[in-house]
């Protein structure tokens, strides 16, 4: 016998997975759900959100509807562990009921390979510790044990490939995402080294993109490291990625762009502010540095910060005081392989 928290419908808020689908919670979507015959059922193409009219046709479709039935005489496993009795906030910290419209969420990625699940929990860390304002951080992650207000599993059975999931967070109904929020994606090879009030507050108006200032050079000039926008008013970068993942994730690669396979993300997202009329902002360029495990490049971008906004120096012994966020942004560069010592100071 389980107590449904998603009965009647719409108690509880449907989620939006990274495969293009609606299921009835957050909850099943993991890996034992998505094995198990009452959920893998609602994982089929044709009640995938770009197969549809409407959301209605895919609640009111047979397999929500049997599905519904089931929970009251065979409910998944997953079911009977999330809904038998008092949610374990360890288990998922959505906190759909204390969600209050207009939220600030910062939302991440974490997928085993380059980085460890440290980064999020420093990413997170160094948010708490640098940033006045109220904010949810989320995590989209295929890693439980992150640390993240809420962790959204990370379903891989798609053709997306590695930080091309981020784009996810563009569809107002992934992530609890409500009409008055604010989204900010943000990578985590990043190191907060000083006072993040005035970026994670930046104002951001309708059908606008609010990013960092890539001043190191290359293009696009906005930086994939932090995306601020408005819920819903991006969808297209969103929809027009899921029509074809593939074609868009090797574009800017074989057209040599790029020189690694995959990336691209932000020169795809820059093409759609300028195909969409969407509004780049980007925020002043000495807020942001780039960092390398070259010593040499980091010279040079030292000279080059120097240079470009009259200041002393961009890192000595610690990051100059108007710089807020440090980004190891290179492809071979990390955090944890640093040689700087002040690191130990901020990256905890
Ligand atoms: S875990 Fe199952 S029963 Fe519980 S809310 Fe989610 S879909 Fe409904």
């Amino acid at each position: 016998m389980i107590r449904p928290k998603c009965l009647p419908p719409g108690k509880k808020e449907i989620a939006y997975t990274t495969t293009g689908h609606i299921v009835p919670c957050c909850w099943v979507d993991n890996p034992v759900g998505w094995e198990e015959p009452q959920i893998k059922r609602l994982y089929q193409d044709k009640l995938k959100v770009s197969n549809n009219k409407d959301i209605e046709s895919i609640v009111d479709s047979d397999e929500w509807n049997n599905f519904f039935e089931e929970l009251k005489t065979n409910p998944s496993q997953t079911c009977k562990r999330f809904c038998s009795g008092p949610i374990k906030s360890s288990i998922n910290r959505a906190r759909e009921n204390e969600h209050k419209p207009g939220k600030i969420k910062i939302c991440t990625l974490y997928f085993e390979g380059k980085y460890t699940p440290d980064y999020v929990k420093k990413l997170y860390n160094g948010l708490k510790k640098h940033c006045s304002l109220p904010f949810e951080f989320i995590c989209l992650s295929d890693n439980p044990n992150v640390k993240a207000d809420v962790v959204i599993p990370l379903k891989y059975h798609s053709d997306i490939k590695k930080h091309w999931y981020k784009l996810c967070y563009f569809s107002p109904l992934f992530a609890n995402q409500n009409p008055e929020d604010e989204i900010i994606i943000m990578d985590i090879d990043q190191v907060i080294v000083n006072n993040i009030d005035e970026m994670i507050g930046y104002p951001v108006g309708d059908n606008e993109l609010v990013s960092y200032n890539k001043w190191w050079g290359g293009k696009p000039k906005l930086n994939g490291g932090f995306l601020k926008f408005k819920s819903g008013h991006l969808k297209v970068i969103w929809d027009e990625f899921i029509t074809s993942p593939e074609d868009w994730q090797l574009n800017w690669y074989k057209t040599g762009v790029v020189h690694y396979k995959y990336y691209g993300e932000q020169n795809f997202i820059n093409w759609m502010c300028d195909k969409h009329n969407i509004k780049l902002t980007l925020m002043p360029a000495e807020w942001v540095c780039k960092l390398t495990n070259n010593e040499d490049e980091d010279r040079e971008n030292n000279i080059e910060y120097m240079k470009k906004f009259n200041k002393d120096y961009m890192i000595l012994d610690k990051p100059h005081e108007d710089i807020k966020i440090v980004h190891f942004a290179n492809p071979n560069a990390n955090i944890h392989e640093s040689k700087y010592s002040w690191i130990k100071d901020y990256w905890i």
